[in-house]
């Protein structure tokens, strides 16, 4: 089959990869499509350290045909997901406690198991996640690991309908955590991009305030205009934006940290302890979360906005992304 591999030279080559037999609890997908996310691009960079060899993509959709002796969470003809949490432990206090994409034995596809970018896929199928009818694969694909993730970011703010929230960075994950924001949450929103492109999409997506950092001072802008935010999600891949979240907010406010800069972030402990202010990592979400997050996919609460593309323009589709030129997601068709 063909694949999409990371290499050592931190490029990402398309080879030819033979696909081994299934083990037990095992399904094999074809697959559908696979969208390209940012952490796509940190892997293959070897941001997280070298992981040359493995195949990339944790957005992927594919339908399942053929499943080992013991399965019974999936059938031939479903359609599944290859999500990031590709496997805990199951008897971890993680795994056990709802909290399993923090498991210490946790497998990632695209990181340390064999992803989604490749013709066919090996998923462990207890931990694959069932696309509901209604929603269709590449939608799908785009709420596998960019929606989920912010779905799961918004519910770790804690907030309650009419709360003002911050979506800092408003591109491939961005953009659907302004939708589920409003359309599941009922939040009121306020956009943060330094693009004015993404700006625009994230009215369209029904931000009620956007603002551009390059232009105008942020925490000013929303400490005038709402009293600062309830929470704030920052999914940017840049710290000043991490620190502009901690003084858009107002005091008890929880600051979700998604995006993935490998650099820190700047808290006055003053401003810490005495405004009340929480600051929480948020990892994709558990499969329950994915179930909820591709159902309000299904009802049509939230719709990705995604851009077909062959295997081949993979490199083409990082440097876009890089260059900030995407709306939305690139998904990788087969
Ligand atoms: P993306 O490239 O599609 O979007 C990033 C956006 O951030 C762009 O629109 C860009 O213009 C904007 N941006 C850059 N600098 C900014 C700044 N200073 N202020 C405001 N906005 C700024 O990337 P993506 O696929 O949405 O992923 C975003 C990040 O989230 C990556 O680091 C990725 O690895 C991470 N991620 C984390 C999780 C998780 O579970 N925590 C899951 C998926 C992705
Ligand atoms: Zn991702
Ligand atoms: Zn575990």
């Amino acid at each position: 089959m063909k694949a999409i591999v990371a290499t050592p030279e931190r490029r990402a080559d398309v080879v030819e990869k033979e696909i081994r037999p299934l083990k037990h609890g095992e399904a094999l997908l074809k697959m559908i499509c696979c969208g390209v996310c940012h952490t796509d691009l940190h892997v293959k960079n070897a941001d997280f350290g070298d992981v040359s060899g493995i195949v990339l993509g944790h957005e992927g959709i594919g339908e399942v045909i053929e499943v080992a002796d013991d399965v019974t969470s999936l059938k031939v003809g479903d359609r599944s997901s290859v999500a990031w949490f590709f496997e805990g432990c199951g008897h971890c206090e993680y795994c056990t406690t709802g909290r399993e994409t923090l498991c210490r034995e946790v497998k990632n596809a695209g990181y340390t198991a064999d992803g989604g970018m490749a013709e066919y896929c090996i998923v462990t199928a207890d931990y694959s996640v069932k696309v509901p009818e209604g929603l269709d694969s590449a939608p799908a694909s785009s709420i596998t690991c960019a929606g989920v993730t912010c779905y799961k970011a918004i519910k770790e703010a804690n907030l309650i309908p009419g709360q003002w929230i911050v979506i800092s960075g408003l591109g491939g994950l961005g953009n659907l955590a302004v939708q589920y924001a409003k359309k599941v949450f009922n939040l009121k929103v306020i956009g943060v991009d330094i693009n004015e492109k993404q700006l625009e999409f994230a009215k369209e997506s029904g931000a009620d305030l956007v603002i551009n950092p390059l232009n105008e001072d942020v925490e000013a802008v929303i400490q005038e205009k709402v009293g600062g935010a309830h929470g704030a999600v920052v999914t940017a891949v840049a710290r000043t934006a991490f620190n502009q979240a901690v003084g858009s907010v107002r005091a008890g406010a929880t600051i979700v940290a998604v995006g993935l800069p490998p650099e820190s972030m700047d808290l006055s402990i003053p401003r810490l302890v005495l405004d009340g202010i929480s600051v929480k990592g948020s990892l994709v979400g558990t499969r329950q979360d994915l179930a909820e997050a591709f159902q309000a996919g299904a009802e049509g609460k939230v719709v990705p906005t995604c851009q077909l593309r062959p295997m081949e323009d993979i490199e083409d589709i990082f440097e876009e992304m890089e260059q900030g030129k995407i709306k939305g997601r690139m998904v990788i068709e087969f």
